[in-house]
Formats: structure tokens, C-alpha cells, sequence
């Protein structure tokens, strides 16, 4: 499964504006995005790694970090 290549997915609080986009265009959003005063993403098992979500973030907030050791 690809998920188990993302460590984490990190959000850099001082860019997110927490306007959701992450979460809507996300095919897992509803799985995967909580948006509160930032976004956050849990879940990953059910992340494709497709890095739409870090493509697509206005604020260029969101880092993929990945461990192609796993
Ligand atoms: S798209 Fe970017 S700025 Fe918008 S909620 Fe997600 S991480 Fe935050
Ligand atoms: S990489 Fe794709 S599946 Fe994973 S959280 Fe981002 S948009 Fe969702």
C-alpha cells in the first residue's frame, strides 16, 4: 500500500489560512483532513501519496514527508 511511504503529512501553521482546500480535493478528504484552526491530516493508511493536496494549497503550506525506506 502506498500510504505506508508517508511518515506524516506536515502543515506549516503560520501559512495554513484553514480554507479547506486540502480537504475538498482530496479524494480520502473526509478520512484524512480535519480543518480546525489549521488543517491536519490523520489517517494516513488511506493516503494514494497522488501530493494533489500539497500541489494544490494556496499558501504552499503543506510538506510531504516521505520514508522510502518502508
Ligand atoms: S489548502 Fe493549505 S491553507 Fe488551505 S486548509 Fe489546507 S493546508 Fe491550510
Ligand atoms: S496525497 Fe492525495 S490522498 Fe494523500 S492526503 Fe494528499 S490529496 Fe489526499
Amino acid at each position: 500500500m502506498l500510504g505506508v511511504l508517508i511518515l506524516k503529512i506536515d502543515v506549516d501553521k503560520d501559512k495554513c489560512t484553514a480554507c479547506g482546500e486540502c480537504k475538498d480535493i482530496c479524494p480520502k478528504g473526509q478520512k484524512i483532513w480535519t480543518i480546525n484552526k489549521i488543517a491536519h491530516a490523520d489517517n494516513l493508511q488511506y493516503c494514494h501519496v497522488c501530493t494533489i493536496c500539497a500541489s494544490r494549497c494556496p499558501e504552499g503550506a503543506i510538506t510531504m514527508i516521505r520514508n522510502a525506506s518502508q
